[in-house]
């Protein structure tokens, strides 16, 4: 059996993104900025696409800026409220501890340039608290950011109402939802949502292409100076192919979602059902607050990397709790903020599943991952120590 269950990391493009984008490589591959014919229509297309994409958030089309991904518009969001924010002499940023990279390294150089940010605490459940937000927010915070699923553990935060207390206090509010949109539904409207991330490939759209929301009234800042494209905040000529085939695939997730959703939802909780019936096990993120395709689980006594490669040769595609950044194996920031030790965040399994999954393959994946982490810890050194009542058990 072959599962691709590592969605979070990316999707398979859909059939009517793959037609989207063909027939737009074939028959509108004019330049959106030349004004003859062939042009023209190639920028019909980019507007109809804008519209679409807008029409789905409730935003307005001129709302909307096409990037190259959910990295580039979170630097891009960052950049333009920092920026903004300093002209008024705000430079306090309020944040979440298990952002995204794209969110934290420009935190981290927004820091280097004499900003000053709040990385809020996570909790067991891997959500933010509002009562915390609103102590941290001061009155020289010009922007809190904080995601809207997490990639790893799939935890939903609670967006219109922190969109509603940033509106409140004055402050602009950032999301990075390229987890959640085509996953979820989103209004950013009636969640005060001012800035918004999404990328194309979460969503079974192609790599390389996303958006940013920017409410109107707030003046974006350029990271890529050039031509007017994108009325002058996002020069170079637009990705024509991947932005049809993004809105294409956009059309078709939010037309399914709920379907998808009651399906992936159902098959999750069965996989989380199978998987707690290892010992020394727990699940990671909130069991109800969280994204209908994601699983996390941490094993205790082994490590992820040999979850993943024996999974792998039983077909099973997945991800694990450590990121081998620079070569080093390093534990997951997100599986640590929700207070998980590194000996344990080590062992952890993330299994992101799609909406074509089926029950006869859950019951694979589960008999699979139990095989699995019972013939790794057979030869574990650290699971006969814990057994041997060398080392004290950290999960029950
Ligand atoms: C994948 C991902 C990104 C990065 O998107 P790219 O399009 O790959 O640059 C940012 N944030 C989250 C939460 C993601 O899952």
């Amino acid at each position: 059996m072959q599962i691709y269950a590592d969605n979070a990391a990316t999707t398979k493009m859909s059939e009517a993104a793959v037609e989207a984008m063909t027939d737009c490589m074939r028959n509108q591959w004019g330049n959106p900025s030349s004004l003859y014919t062939i042009g023209q229509k190639a920028k019909e297309k980019l507007e109809e696409a804008r519209e679409e994409i807008a029409a789905i958030i409730n935003a307005s089309p001129r709302e909307i800026i096409f990037t190259s991904g959910g990295s580039e518009s979170d630097n891009q969001a960052l950049l333009t409220a920092a920026i903004n924010g300093r002209k008024q002499g705000k430079t306090h940023i309020v944040s979440s501890a298990f952002e995204h990279h794209a969110i934290l390294h420009t935190l981290k150089k927004l820091e280097k340039n004499g900003f000053e940010v709040t990385l809020l605490p996570v909790h067991e459940n891997g959500i933010v608290r509002l009562d915390e937000l609103d102590a941290a927010i001061r009155d020289d915070t010009c922007l809190v950011t904080i995601m809207t699923a997490n990639n790893e553990i799939g935890t939903i935060q609670p967006i219109a109402e922190i969109g509603k207390l940033c509106k409140n206090r004055g402050v602009i509010f950032h999301t990075d939802a390229v987890q959640a949109v085509g996953h979820l539904p989103i209004d950013v409207k009636a969640q005060n949502i001012d800035m918004l991330s999404a990328s194309a490939h979460k969503f079974h759209g192609p790599k390389g292409v996303g958006f940013l929301y920017a409410r109107k009234g707030i003046i974006l800042q350029n990271l890529i100076e050039g031509g007017a494209q994108e009325r002058g905040k996002r020069a170079g000529t637009e990705n024509l192919p991947g932005i049809l085939a993004m809105a294409a695939a956009l059309k078709e997730a939010t037309a399914n979602m709920e379907r998808d959703n009651a399906h992936k939802t159902a098959i999750r909780d069965r996989i989380i059902e199978g998987l707690s019936q290892i010992p020394h096990s727990a699940l990671n993120g909130d069991a109800v607050q969280r994204l209908s395709g994601n699983v996390n689980f941490s094993f205790e006594g082994i490590e992820g990397e040999g979850i993943l490669l024996l999974l792998d040769q039983k077909g099973i595609s997945a991800s694990s709790g450590s990121a081998c950044t620079s070569g080093a194996l390093d534990p997951s920031h997100v599986l640590l903020s929700i207070g998980r030790v590194h000996d344990v965040a080590h062992g952890s399994l993330r299994l992101s599943i799609g909406e074509d999954i089926t029950e006869e393959e859950a019951e694979y994946i589960i008999a699979s991952v139990k095989e699995v982490v019972e013939h790794l810890r057979s030869f574990s050194p650290v699971w006969r120590d814990l057994t041997e009542g060398k080392k004290e058990f950290i999960l029950k």
